[in-house]
């Protein structure tokens, strides 16, 4: 059992993942194996599950008290899950990795020695996604590309959570209040020196994909809102748009009023009215986001709430 803090924590988010965790027990304990005498911890944090994902973490506490885990009493979000791990680790590296060995465990080895080299986070950079439709690996394309191009900070491309970062960084995430937890796009507007570290992305080990639509979409918006102001602007341009269209259109009627060219009207005066208020409804329901969003931070609710908690923690 160590007292002093260990010098590698390991978070992992898991939902209803039972039939991953023997595997991810043991792989993890295998590349964790070389920090033995420094001290390393994995830290399980139960994002509420309805299998028997926290009866095995508390069996593997139980036989390894390196394990140790955080239950929460209901489903929180992925997001959740690593900032309760991120507020709870204590070692000087933290490893972030998901339960279902689609990033393969191994690749720490490679992350250590880059950090020892000095960068302050390595993150896993995918060349290639096995086991993925075609339409997650499109639209997660089509994602990424849109979200460089609109927000300040620029978003590593093919990038998930997986990463090594060192202690700055946790202490300088644990310093960011915002509820809606886009830690990819924090880790990344935090700065400090971060190294990509290429790999091949597998198949999910066992199960299926827990990110359903919502979830997906939750998290784009989530990024698109949190990181950046620019769709806010998108109701100046369109404006302008709309504006620069009638004066042409006020120049038309005009000019048929002069040359008494008498239209019926009434069609356009009806497709001009729709199209102003969908355009207005459009933009109203990007003010109503934001709004929200202020309203979901203003409410200072804690982040989540913890069940239970191993011993050690
Ligand atoms: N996860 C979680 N809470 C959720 C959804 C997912 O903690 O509500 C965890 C899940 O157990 C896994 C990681 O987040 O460790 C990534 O989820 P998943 O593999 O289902 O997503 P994908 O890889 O398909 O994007
Ligand atoms: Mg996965």
């Amino acid at each position: 059992m160590t007292v002093s803090a260990p010098h590698l924590s390991v978070i992992v988010p898991c939902y209803n993942e039972q039939e991953v965790m023997p595997e991810l027990y043991r792989r993890l304990s295998e590349v964790c194996a070389p920090y033995a005498d420094k001290g390393y911890e994995l830290l399980l944090v139960n994002d509420g599950s309805q299998d028997a994902t926290w009866p095995m973490i508390l069996d593997l506490n139980a036989s390894d008290p390196r394990v140790q885990g955080i239950c929460f009493s209901r489903n929180f979000g992925h997001g959740m899950a690593l900032t309760a791990g991120l507020d709870a680790c204590r070692g000087e590296r933290v490893l972030i990795i998901d339960a279902d060995l689609q990033d393969p465990p191994e690749l720490l080895t490679a992350m250590m020695a880059e950090m020892d080299k000095g960068a302050d986070v390595v993150y896993g950079k995918r060349i290639k996604r096995e086991g993925e439709s075609w339409m997650k690996r499109a639209s997660a394309a089509f994602f990424y590309r849109l979200l460089n191009r609109l927000s300040a900070v620029k978003m590593p491309e093919d990038t998930g959570d997986f990463r090594l970062i060192n202690r700055k960084v946790v202490e300088a995430l644990r310093s960011m209040p915002e509820t809606a937890r886009y830690i990819r796009g924090m880790v990344t507007w935090i700065g400090f020196r971060q190294v990509p570290l290429p790999y091949e992305r597998k198949e999910r080990f066992a199960g299926s994909t827990h990110y359903t639509l919502e979830k997906m979409l939750t998290l784009a918006l989530d990024a698109l809102t949190g990181f950046s102001n620019r769709p806010l602007r998108l109701a100046f341009y369109l404006g302008f748009l709309m504006l620069g269209l009638s004066a042409l259109l006020l120049i038309y009627v005009f000019a048929s009023y002069l040359m008494h060219d008498t239209v019926e009207g009434w069609a356009s005066l009806a497709v001009l009215i729709v199209g102003l208020q969908s355009v207005q409804w459009m933009l109203l329901g990007l003010l109503g986001e934001y709004t929200g969003r202020i309203y979901q931070e203003t409410k200072h609710r804690p982040k989540y709430i913890v069940l239970g908690k191993t011993s050690e923690i």
